[in-house]
């Protein structure tokens, strides 16, 4: 088995091939980490939530880790961690472009981009569960992880 470090346009064209991940925000001294789907764009990664608890955390600590990862087998894998800050696109003017860009390239990556934030907001019966919330991780640090066999290994 050979591990070797990628290189970043290697990890910039995992994280856009794939787009989802797992967001990891903190509260306090507690981690939080959740299965998301984003898009990727050179130093950004777009987001579309409905209002809840890693809204809520990231919010008030805008410092967060998402992972990614392709699983071909157990010899043949590749995961990307992105250090980076939480920036929200509020429903205000200043924000419009920025929210505009994020939907249209929400829409062009995924059909019904919008319906896993909407599902998870049917369960949570709160009375702001209906926000929207369109973000960004600004990317400050990535790294990338690649696995394959080794020749002899394999024969
Ligand atoms: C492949 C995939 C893609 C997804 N993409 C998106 C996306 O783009 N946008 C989006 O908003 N959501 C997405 N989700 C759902 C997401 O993982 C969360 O479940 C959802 O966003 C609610 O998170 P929250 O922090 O608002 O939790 P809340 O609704 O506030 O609920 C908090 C409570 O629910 C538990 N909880 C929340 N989510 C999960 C979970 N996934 N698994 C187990 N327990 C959970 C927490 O432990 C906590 O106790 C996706 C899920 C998957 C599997």
């Amino acid at each position: 088995m050979l591990l070797r470090e990628m290189s970043r346009i290697e990890c910039d064209d995992l994280l856009s091939r794939l787009g989802y991940g797992r967001l990891a925000c903190a509260r306090d001294k507690q981690p939080y980490i959740v299965p998301i789907y984003f898009v990727f764009e050179p130093g950004c990664l777009y987001g579309f939530s409905t209002m809840g608890q890693k809204i809520e955390w990231m919010r008030l600590n805008s410092l967060v880790c998402v992972e990614a990862d392709e699983v071909r087998s157990h010899h043949e894998w590749s995961s990307v961690v992105v250090q980076g800050r939480y920036e929200e696109f509020t429903d205000n003017p200043e924000y419009s472009k920025q929210r505009q860009h994020a939907q249209s390239l929400l829409e062009q990556k995924r059909l019904l981009w919008w319906q896993t934030a909407f599902a998870a907001a049917q369960t949570r019966g709160r009375f702001d569960r209906d926000i929207t919330i369109f973000y960004c991780i600004h990317i400050d640090e990535i790294s990338g992880r690649r696995v394959s066999s080794d020749p002899v290994e394999h024969r």
